[in-house]
């Protein structure tokens, strides 16, 4: 058995809460469970809270990560100075549900009488984890750095290479949801607006963004109509959509896709972005382990009205690895419907899971989880958004366009945590918008760029690379001659 934690000093006489994950429902769990009734421990794997909404600005170069991120222990410093929270930096390693320990990655494990697990959720794959290299997601704050360095360099070889400009300055976005739309509509402005007079050899301007999704609408969480208006405001920006199209490879140069027309397509790109899957923590499967239950297929932990497990009133799970149902308002009649992930939801389930938690010690009945959607906005790029949101008073609203993105652009900036946060977010935004430049466009790489001769392989030498398969259609490439000097 793995040595457990010295206990907190006073010996605990409080029962003892440990959280994991401080995302959006992490957090405010723990913020509601800041009180003198309970001994809390906060676990996460990064010592930041991270606004994951605006991860696409950062893998654009338009916002650093300090703007979308805040130290934990800055934003709970209330809590901890109260000696209402302890926060540890770990990652959790396994759950012993039998022996209520939360195991960490040194060995050590965390004694509870109540947990919350909020562990989030990651990428799938869809069962081919080996396009992960080639295909990088958008879920944490290295994700963003990854892609935008990746998405940097794709212009500097372009302008080194420009014999091979088409290959460097093609970008695949995979999936059509909110981060898709989001990734193609900004890397479309990087690429017309705020490059081109940067460089000499290739003319971004000429740079394709396409963006591939395996249903027949972008934004299919966002009814027809405003599906319909996305995809019109991202191929008016410039973006090439290409709806009802599965991706069947993606390797070093590019992916292959099964076309509307039934028939395999061949995309080169040195750039591919993957926002198209989503699977919840490996923490689910774990839970599943220990408790008997089935996750779904997400891989998310199916819960009970109050949001514990059923069986183990002990176990909380909350926000993109709960598969939870939103119960009718008490004297409200309905039937109960799945809660989508989304980060309103989470943030709800974590205050209902901790009040949950001081009702049970009170000796209360819990009481069902009831979601209430305010609604959802997508951003498509400079003036561009969709947006379906309830408003007190006036009930839902549709609307798109110019209106819709200024009511995101306050949206995200207020959600944002902490007034620095929103300071510099907005200044960030301002000056991009007069400007058209984004600021953090720093790539920060441990190696030195690889060699020409291995960095310009022609299209034989990559397995799996057959450009001329007759079988495959080849998509058309622009003449998008070089620039001349
Ligand atoms: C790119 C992107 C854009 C999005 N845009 C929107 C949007 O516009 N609007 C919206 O409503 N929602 C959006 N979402 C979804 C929203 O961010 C999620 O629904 C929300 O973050 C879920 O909250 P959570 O608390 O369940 O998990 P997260 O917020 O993901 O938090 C999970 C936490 O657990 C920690 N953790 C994970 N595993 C471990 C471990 N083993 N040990 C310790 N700590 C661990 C992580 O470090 C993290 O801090 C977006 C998501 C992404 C990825």
């Amino acid at each position: 058995m793995p040595p457990t934690l010295p206990p907190p000093t006073p010996p605990p006489s409080k029962p003892r809460v440990v959280i994991i994950g401080c995302g959006f429902g992490g957090l405010e769990a723990a913020r509601e469970l800041a009180c003198d009734h309970v001994e809390v421990t906060l676990v996460d794997r990064t010592n930041h809270h991270l606004f994951q909404p605006l991860l696409y600005q950062v893998a654009t170069a338009g916002m650093s990560a300090p703007a979308i991120s805040a130290p934990i222990r800055h934003v709970l410093r209330e809590q901890i100075r109260r000696g209402h929270l302890t926060v540890l930096l770990a990652t959790v390693t396994g759950i012993d549900v039998a022996a209520r320990l939360v195991r960490l990655d040194d060995g050590t494990a965390l004694p509870y009488e109540h947990l919350i697990v909020a562990a989030g959720s990651g990428h799938s794959y869809f069962g081919h984890d080996e396009w992960a290299e080639h295909a990088p997601g958008l879920k944490t704050l290295a994700d963003a750095m990854e892609l935008r360095n990746r998405v940097l360099k794709a212009f500097e070889q372009a302008e080194r290479y420009p014999e091979r400009h088409e290959e460097w300055l093609t970008f695949a976005v995979i999936g059509g949801g909110p981060t898709g739309v989001e990734m193609a509509g900004t890397l479309i402005e990087v690429a017309r607006h705020t490059l081109p007079d940067q460089f000499r050899r290739v003319d971004t301007r000429q740079a394709r963004v396409v963006l591939i999704e395996g249903s027949p609408r972008l934004l299919s969480a966002y009814g027809e109509e405003l599906s319909e208006k996305a995809r019109a405001q991202l191929q008016r920006l410039g973006v090439e959509v290409r709806t009802g199209c599965r991706v069947t490879d993606i390797h070093a140069r590019g992916l292959r896709y099964l076309g509307e027309d039934g028939r395999e397509h061949e995309l080169v790109s040195r750039t591919v972005v993957w926002a198209a899957g989503v699977a919840a923590s490996p923490l689910g499967k774990v839970l599943a382990e220990g408790t008997g239950v089935t996750l779904d297929r997400a891989g998310r932990v199916p819960v009970g009205p109050d949001l514990s497990i059923e069986g183990h009133p002990e176990i909380s799970v909350i926000g993109d690895m709960a598969a939870a149902l939103s119960h009718p308002r008490p004297g409200q009649r309905g039937e109960p419907v799945p809660v989508p992930g989304v980060s309103p939801a989470a943030k709800q389930m974590g205050r209902h899971a901790a009040a949950c938690i001081l009702r049970r010690l009170r000796g209360e009945p819990t009481r069902p989880f009831h979601y209430v959607d305010y609604g959802s906005l997508a951003t498509i790029g400079r003036k561009a958004a969709v947006a379906d949101v309830e408003f007190p008073l006036l009930g839902r609203r549709r609307f798109s366009g110019y209106a819709a993105w200024l009511f995101w652009l306050f949206v995200h900036i207020w959600f944002l945590i902490g007034f620095r946060h929103r300071l510099a977010a907005m200044t960030d935004w301002a000056w991009s918008y007069v400007t058209f430049e984004r600021n953090a466009r720093v790539m920060i790489e441990r190696e030195p760029p690889p060699a020409p001769a291995e960095q310009q392989p022609g299209p034989s030498a990559t397995p799996g690379w057959d450009i001329g398969r007759p079988a495959v259609a080849q998509e058309a490439p622009r003449q998008a001659a070089p620039r001349p000097h």
